[in-house]
């Protein structure tokens, strides 16, 4: 037996998916920069990919910048956009993000940081949810890239995406309104723009990923989360965003990420996303939700000492988190890894000097209850049968590790 409920690390690539890729390996293997009729070939299916993605993600085919995933996107994103930044002569460029992003984003904001960047922290409430209020109020006018994520990796937390974009883009209207008036000449562009950032790795198979609707600037997504291949992902910046490259070499995708296109990754890439369209929101979500309650029903009834964390209700429903008391989840997973079980737990943490998970320490957990706590994530394919074997195997091993004691 085996059930694999940790669809929050990785997903197996679907079978369209991996049809699609195919081809790519051997038979049309071009280097989509060539220009003879093989490089020709490819160079059409990665078009094909990036006009899925434009339609998907509501922005130009030249927006898109493909890259080796969601960390390479966001340090794309963060790095070059900073260096565009000193290069317009904004001496010490603040950034913003929130308590709980992905390490991509926290590691490369603190390398920023030794080179004379500000960084702000946005804190989290106990559902793990940044404020619009607390934004604003962190937002000054050396502020030039605000990133928070869509929906966190860990506890499934929902940001408010859309409300934080638009008191962002007010913020950058009210100021270029002001620069206008103050400039005598009345020509040009203000030098910081406040880019909106978001890594939408965890939401784009669930949530509306519209950049227009969402007053969204640049947003990173990785194709491993959607049924995708590893190791191929996009950080997508509309044309007004100042970035500059952070990998040099042959110029691909606009100068932005040189390096040779890898085709089969962007087929498949392209087509995970197609799928999204076809077959998940909302059918997914509604399948998916279902599957937590029963989870949580069942895991609920069967131990009194199961606390979630963060609010399921502010929360995606394929991330259940939480707690089971005087058990350590590292000792639990691997039990459960025994019997045919993979899950994760929250308690590898190599940010700052905490051993525990950043994010249930950011809502509020002590570093008892984060070593106790527990991360299942459900995919397209998990079902009732498999919730219920959970639960009960779950119960048999945490009977077993407390007999132990
Ligand atoms: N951001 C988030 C929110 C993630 O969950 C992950 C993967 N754990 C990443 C970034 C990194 O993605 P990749 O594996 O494609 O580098």
């Amino acid at each position: 037996m085996s059930i694999y409920f940790d669809h929050a690390a990785t997903t197996p690539v679907s079978e369209s998916v991996l049809n699609k890729m195919l081809p790519f390996f051997s038979a049309k293997f071009g280097n989509a920069s060539s220009v003879h009729n093989f490089g020709h070939e490819a160079l059409l299916a990665v078009d094909e990919a990036r006009g899925t993605i434009k339609n998907f993600f509501n922005c130009e085919v030249d927006e898109i910048v493909f890259t080796s995933g969601a960390t390479e996107a966001n340090n794309l994103c963060l790095s070059g956009i900073i260096k565009s930044a000193k290069s317009r002569e904004i001496e010490v460029p603040k950034i913003i993000i929130s308590d709980i992003e992905h390490p991509s984003v926290i590691e490369t904001c603190k390398e920023l940081e030794g080179q004379g960047v500000t960084l702000e922290y946005l804190k989290v409430n106990k559902d793990g949810l940044v404020s619009v209020e607390d934004l604003v109020a962190k937002i000054d006018e050396n502020t030039v890239l605000v990133s928070i994520m869509y929906v966190n990796n860990e506890i499934g937390s929902i940001q408010p995406i859309r409300e934080l974009g638009k008191a962002i883009k007010k913020i950058n209207e009210n100021n270029d309104k002001a620069w206008r008036q103050a400039k005598v000449d009345k020509r040009g562009t203000r030098p910081n723009k406040i880019v909106f950032h978001t890594d939408a790795t965890q939401a784009i198979r669930y949530l509306n990923c519209d950049m227009d609707w969402n007053y969204i600037d640049a947003l990173t997504f990785s194709g491993h989360k959607i049924y995708g291949p590893k190791g191929i992902g996009a950080l997508i910046c509309k044309a007004n965003v100042e970035i500059e490259p952070i990998i040099f070499g042959g110029g691909q995708e606009g100068g932005k990420r040189s390096g040779t296109l890898n085709v089969p990754g962007i087929v498949g890439l392209g087509k995970s996303i197609d799928d999204i369209k076809k077959f998940s929101q909302p059918m997914d979500l509604k399948k998916i939700e279902d599957l937590r309650q029963s989870l949580v029903d069942k895991i609920s009834s069967e131990f009194f000492d199961i606390v979630l964390n963060g609010n399921y209700e502010k929360a995606l429903p394929n991330i259940i988190n939480f707690r089971i008391k005087n058990i350590n989840a590292e000792s639990l997973m691997i039990a459960l890894d025994m019997k045919g079980i993979g899950i994760s737990t929250g308690s590898a943490c190599s940010l700052s000097k905490l051993t525990y998970s950043h994010v249930l320490n950011a809502i509020g957990l002590n570093a008892d209850e984060a070593r106790s706590s527990i991360r299942v994530s459900l995919g397209n394919a998990s079902t009732e049968d498999e919730v219920t074997q959970f639960a009960a195997i779950l119960k048999e091993v945490i009977l077993q590790i407390k007999n132990l004691k």
